[in-house]
């Protein structure tokens, strides 16, 4: 069974009686657990002593407050799920745990969190970095696992860790996907039985051998709308909107 962990300072409690020789895993996320973040917690339990996993779903990254009322939300049914796969602790705080300054002070990038998801979703990385810098902050885990499915929040936490001289070292995980090629996430719950059957032509579209203007062009004829399909440091990078719902995905370009 998993112990539950709602503040700071239960967890260092804890943390100050364990032998100084136990690796640390960590698996931040925002609950609705699925198989991408289980494919982290297992990797994070085979690599560490110790695996602990944060669910918080963390407002100040919501630009959109439908967004956030709307998120999937199933503490239970999470619990459950990490009691199965080998997690010691899940630490479970509120916002006043977290934000007991009411988000006065933020970590901040200025450079590449103004692109792709930074650009139509103001503030958006400003919360991400705030809420991975405290979480890493209050667990001190030796390695912290991200997925790859959210490439550009993995490369910012990374260059945040190395910026700040701070301990933990980040593990990218591969991007999980059903079998019909759509990346797993928690806002896949959100789409219509219709939406859910053409959400998969994104990711073909995007791992195909089309330039990025055809890719928009075909997903304008379906039922998608395109944040953007951009191409950066030998990756394509892609948001879409699926009536309310937004997916984000990407890809490693091929080398010729
Ligand atoms: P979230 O709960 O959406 O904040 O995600 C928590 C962590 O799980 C993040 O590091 C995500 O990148 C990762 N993640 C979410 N979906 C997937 C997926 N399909 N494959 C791999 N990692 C994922």
């Amino acid at each position: 069974m998993s112990v539950i962990i709602n503040s700071a300072a239960d967890w260092k409690h804890i943390l100050s009686n364990l032998k100084s020789n136990k690796n640390i895993g960590f698996v931040p996320t925002m609950g609705a657990l699925h198989e991408g973040h289980l494919s982290l917690v297992d990797k994070c339990a085979v690599e560490n002593d110790i695996t602990v996993v944060s669910i918080f779903v963390n407002p100040t990254q919501f630009n959109d407050p439908n967004d956030l009322k709307n998120y999937p939300r199933n503490f239970q049914y999470d619990q459950k799920l990490l009691d199965t796969h080998n997690v010691d602790y899940i630490f479970y705080p509120d916002y006043k745990e977290i934000y007991h300054d009411n988000y006065r002070y933020k970590v901040q990038e200025i450079e590449f969190s103004k692109k792709l998801c930074g650009a139509s979703r103001e503030g958006h990385f400003d919360g991400v970095l705030t809420v991975v810098m405290k979480l890493l902050n209050i667990i001190e885990p030796n390695n912290a696992y991200f997925g790859e499915k959210d490439y550009q929040q993995y490369l910012l936490i990374d260059g945040m860790t190395k910026s700040f001289f701070m301990k933990t070292k980040i593990i990218p995980c591969q991007t999980v996907r059903s079998k019909d090629g759509l990346a797993h996430s928690s806002r896949n719950e959100l789409l219509t039985p219709e939406q859910r059957e053409i959400a998969p032509l994104f990711a073909k579209l995007l791992k195909s051998n089309l330039s990025v203007e055809e890719i928009k062009n075909e997903l304008n004829k379906s039922d998608f709308k395109v944040d953007y399909i951009e191409d950066i440091g030998g990756r394509r990078f892609g948001a879409v909107w699926l009536g309310k719902v937004r997916l984000i995905d990407n890809v490693e370009l091929k080398r010729n």
